[in-house]
This record gives C-alpha cells, sequence and structure tokens, in this order.
C-alpha cells in the first residue's frame, strides 16, 4: 500500500461509487478521511498502513452488506483489489502483512456471521454452507500462503547463512595460500638475495640466480595482489597519512621502473606543472603502489616510445593529479569501462602476450576511493593511452621524519645485539641467522615456541623474533607466556615474525603482546631496518599498537 497515485484512484473510484448508494455526506466524509490518512501515510514511510486498509474495508462492507447488484459488485471487487494490493506489497514483512490483511479478512468474516444469522432467521439453515465456504477459502489461502512465506524466509536465511560462511571461508583461504605461498618463497628470495652477494659464483651462475630472484619476485607481486584486493574487498585496507615530499615520492616510483623502461629502449620522462608543495598529507606509500602500478603497465604495453608522468598540484581543491602517459597500443572504447573491474584484461585470450592478473587496476581504483580521489583513462587506440588520478593531498606544515633507519646492507659495521628466533622452519632460521650473524648481531635459535619459551627462561635477548604458526606452542601463545612470566625478557620487544599478515592476524600479534610484524618471504632490508629499529634506544622501542 505504497505508491501514492494507484491509491488516490482507488480512493476515488471508491467514492464515486459510494454516492449513488450513499448520497454526499458520508461518501465526502470518507473521502477526506482517506486523503488526510494517505497524507500522514507518505510522511510516515514504514509504518503500517492499517488504517487505509480499513478505511477501503469498511467502504467494501458497507457496499456489499446495505446494498445489492451493483453496489455489492463494486464492494467485492474492492475487498479483492485491497487483499490483493495488500499480499503483493507487504509479503516480505509478515508482521505488516497480518497488521493490514485483518481489516478486509475480518470484514469478510463478519459480513458472512451476518448474513449467516440472516439466513436461519429467514429458515435457510441449508444455504448457511454456502456462506461458510468463503471463509474457509479465504483462511485457507491465507494459511498456505504464510506456510509458503515462512519456508522462503528460512530458505532465504539458510542461504544467507551460507553465503557467509563461505565469504569467511575463502578469506580463510586466502590467508593459508597466502601463507604457504609466502613461505617458500621466503626461502627462495633470501638465499638468492644471499647467493647474489657471494663473491663464488661465475658469471653464468650469477645470471642463474638473477632469473631465479626475478622470478620469485613476481611471484610474490601476484601473492602481494592477491591478497590486497581480497584486504580491500574486505574493507580491511586502512590508510595511513603521513606527510612527505610528493616530488620525491615520483621520482622515486620513476627511478624504480627506469630500469625496465631502459631495457626495452623507452624513454621515461617526468613533467611537473607548476609547483609542488614541499610537504604534503596522504599515504606515500598507497601512493606510490598506485603509481608503481600505473607505470609498469605503460611499460609493459608499450613497444616503442616512451612514457611520461605528468604531475601538478590543485591549490585550491588540496589535490595531487598525476598522470601516466604511455605511447602504447591504446585501449578500444568498449574495453575502457571494464578495466578497473576485478581480473578485467583487454586481451584475454590464450595467446595473450602480455602476463598479469587483472587485478592492477581495480586495486589502484580501490585506493583511489579509499583516498576520496577519482582515476581514469584516456586512450586512442593505436597512439597510446593516459592513466590519471587525482587525491586529496592537504598541504602540510609537518617536518618529515627520517626513514626509520634506511636499510642496511650486508657490509655495514658491525652490530650489537642477542636476537632469538623462534621458527620451526630450519631454512628460515638459517636465513636469518646468517643474515643477521654476518652484520654482527649474536643469533640463537628455537625450533618451536616450547623452545622460545625455554631459551627466554634461560637467558635475557635484545629482540626475538617469532614465528606465529608453529606445531608445539604458536607464536601467539608463546609470546604470551614470555610476557605473563615477567622475567628477564618480560620487556624484550617481539617481532612477529610469519607470512601471516592480513590485518586481523597482525592485531592478533599485537594483542598477544607482540611489538611488531615483519612479513615473510623476508625482505633483507625490512628485517634489517625494523631489528635496527627495536634494537634502539629505549626510548624508540614503542610497541606500534600504543604509537597508533
Ligand atoms: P594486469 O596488468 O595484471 O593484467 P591491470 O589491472 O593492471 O592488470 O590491467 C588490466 C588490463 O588493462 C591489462 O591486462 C591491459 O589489457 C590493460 N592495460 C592496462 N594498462 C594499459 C596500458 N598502459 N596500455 C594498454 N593496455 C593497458
Amino acid at each position: 500500500m505504497r505508491a501514492a497515485a494507484p491509491r488516490l484512484a482507488l480512493t476515488l473510484t471508491t467514492y464515486l461509487g459510494l454516492i449513488p448508494f450513499e448520497g454526499w455526506r458520508f461518501p465526502t466524509a470518507w473521502l477526506v478521511a482517506m486523503l488526510i490518512l494517505i497524507v500522514w501515510e507518505r510522511r510516515r514511510p514504514g509504518r503500517p498502513s492499517w488504517l487505509l486498509s480499513l478505511g477501503y474495508s469498511g467502504a467494501a462492507a458497507d457496499l456489499v452488506m446495505f446494498h445489492a447488484g451493483a453496489a455489492q459488485t463494486l464492494g467485492v471487487t474492492l475487498f479483492g483489489v485491497i487483499i490483493f494490493e495488500v499480499l503483493v506489497s507487504d509479503y516480505t514483512d509478515t508482521r505488516r502483512l497480518i497488521v493490514n490483511l485483518s481489516p478486509p479478512l475480518l470484514s469478510i468474516v463478519f459480513i458472512q456471521l451476518a448474513a449467516g444469522a440472516a439466513l436461519l432467521q429467514g429458515h435457510e439453515p441449508l444455504k448457511v454452507a454456502t456462506l461458510v465456504a468463503s471463509p474457509i477459502a479465504v483462511l485457507s489461502v491465507f494459511r498456505n500462503l504464510q506456510r509458503k512465506l515462512t519456508r522462503n524466509r528460512s530458505e532465504l536465511s539458510m542461504a544467507r547463512d551460507a553465503a557467509e560462511a563461505a565469504v569467511v571461508a575463502k578469506s580463510d583461504f586466502l590467508a593459508n595460500m597466502s601463507h604457504e605461498i609466502r613461505t617458500p618463497l621466503t626461502s627462495i628470495l633470501g638465499f638468492t638475495t644471499l647467493l647474489e652477494n657471494s663473491q663464488s659464483l661465475s658469471e653464468e651462475a650469477r645470471r642463474h640466480v638473477r632469473r631465479i630472484a626475478t622470478g620469485g619476485q613476481s611471484l610474490l607481486v601476484v601473492v602481494n595482489d592477491i591478497l590486497d584486493f581480497s584486504k580491500l574487498e574486505a574493507n580491511q585496507v586502512t590508510l595511513d597519512p603521513q606527510p612527505f615530499n610528493p616530488l620525491e615520492l615520483l621520482e622515486g616510483a620513476v627511478a624504480l621502473v627506469a630500469g625496465q623502461a631502459a631495457a626495452k629502449g623507452l624513454a621515461l620522462q617526468t613533467d611537473i606543472q607548476g609547483d609542488l608543495p614541499p610537504v604534503v598529507m596522504a599515504d606515500s606509500d598507497r601512493l606510490r603502489q598506485i603509481l608503481l602500478n600505473l607505470l609498469t603497465n605503460a611499460i609493459k604495453f608499450t613497444a616503442t616510445g616512451g612514457v611520461t608522468v605528468t604531475a601538478r598540484y590543485h591549490m585550491a581543491s588540496d589535490r595531487l593529479s598525476v598522470a601516466v602517459r604511455d605511447t602504447g597500443p591504446g585501449i578500444p572504447a568498449e574495453s575502457r569501462a571494464r578495466l578497473f573491474t576485478r581480473f578485467s584484461q583487454v586481451d584475454s585470450s590464450v595467446s595473450r602476450r602480455f602476463g598479469g592478473t587483472g587485478l592492477g587496476l581495480a586495486i589502484c581504483k580501490a585506493l583511489v576511493g579509499l583516498m576520496g580521489g577519482e582515476i581514469g583513462v584516456d586512450s586512442v587506440e593505436g597512439e597510446g593511452s593516459t592513466f590519471s588520478f587525482r587525491v586529496p593531498a592537504p598541504v602540510a606544515s609537518a617536518v618529515i621524519a627520517p626513514s626509520a633507519s634506511a636499510p642496511e646492507g650486508l657490509g655495514d659495521p658491525v652490530r650489537q645485539g642477542a636476537i632469538l628466533i623462534a621458527d620451526d622452519v630450519a631454512h628460515n632460521r638459517e636465513l636469518v641467522r646468517i643474515i643477521l650473524e654476518t652484520l654482527g648481531y649474536t643469533v640463537d635459535e628455537a625450533a618451536g615456541g616450547a623452545e622460545a619459551i625455554q631459551a627466554a627462561i634461560a637467558k635475557p635477548y635484545d629482540l626475538i623474533l617469532m614465528d606465529m604458526q608453529m606445531p608445539d606452542v604458536d607464536g601467539l601463545a608463546a609470546s604470551r607466556i614470555i610476557r605473563a612470566a615477567g622475567g628477564q625478557n618480560a620487556t624484550t620487544p617481539i617481532l612477529a615474525f610469519s607470512a601471516n599478515v592480513m590485518a586481523d592476524q597482525i592485531a592478533e600479534c599485537l594483542a598477544a603482546g607482540m611489538n611488531d610484524h615483519i612479513a615473510k618471504p623476508i625482505q633483507p632490508a625490512e628485517l634489517l631496518t625494523k631489528v635496527a629499529r627495536w634494537l634502539g634506544p629505549a626510548d624508540e622501542a614503542e610497541p606500534i599498537a600504543r604509537q597508533a
């Protein structure tokens, strides 16, 4: 009983139908009351409109009970129309349905009872059976309907439960898959980094090692893309705006892909239009990720010519806009609209020349959206494409903090500190030990949580690296026990060292008393930066949970 126009039409028709039988006064009073109810109902949407239903039922009952011929036909029709309208509009809400259906149904029952009494008075008891038939028919339809609705509702809620369980299973699967792929990648990437630095390799062996490293890095990009996308889908990504220099960010990103462009003989240029503010506020890591995605695409798809990055700052709107233009193949107009949707690739044939997951642009769009900006593409087939985005980046006055201790190489000066590494995978322990010992740290190993607890009771450490997933006592439980024991390592920084990188898993580490998280596969630079940071002066060693 929601749309106003059909209701007005029904009201006016009923009014006109009542006049020949009731004169002017009663129908006009009825019309005014109904118009007031219609206006009132429109102002309070969602309220049961049982009063309107009562109004129509009253008019219908009057026509059926007190008149004959055409009036009765109109009355019965009116009953049918009201019941039908209520069924159609309120079938999803059982309570509303019952409330709104009650007036016509009760009126029909009442009319039949009155008619039954009249028949009995007129000594025609057999005809009462005919009267009883119609309420029974109405009630059985009503009961059937109610049963079907209840069944539909329980089927719907089962389907919803199944869908929710599937979402949970999907996110568990992604977390597990990411863990399982990252764990072997830790060895592949870590040991190839060590091998690349080895002096004893022949040139050919070094080239092979570089290929393994490039393959491993590509695999890591794919795993990260899938994980990023699922985190964005599950609303698990939060931005971390920090003051940064936009020009440095642009130049840094361009420098990172300069090698790829040079390898294809492409010109790579940066064109800054006007002045960029020295410091703006935005999530620079995510901006770099977007820019690198657009740049690597531009280089990947362009065979000759070049790629130009243009940037400008809009003072009036505090927005930074960046465009990446290439002289590649361009994108057909019909493909442009779906480019930013997941898994979408212009060439999805088996013969396609370029690899990729089709997730990069979907991630860019989601990140730009999260920042409150816009992203789009302009392209002319055969001439090239321009991907551009614009994001809020207010000018900041803050001084940019120097990036937490720059990554140190393996040959840097000797560092001090006793570190315990707990991991059930021997390769991982070996890799971390080699990286850290080369720098001068002392490293002890524990092959599980129980061993880590024993080691922490036996000796004070400056830092503990703790794998999360271990077969005996897991990293979370071990950290809780070390913290609760209150011994010599009660306040030692514990860094989760894990292939579990979903936001809720990192939050679990912090809740268990750990101080920070290092993702596997280990990037030596990240490992060294975090180790150096947590081994710094005591006042620097604040848990990230407390800083947030
Ligand atoms: P991926 O590159 O991993 O396939 P993206 O989401 O980054 O995934 O890109 C989706 C598709 O958009 C690409 O497969 C390609 O067909 C098209 N595309 C993206 N950038 C360009 C570009 N600069 N020139 C031509 N086509 C592009």
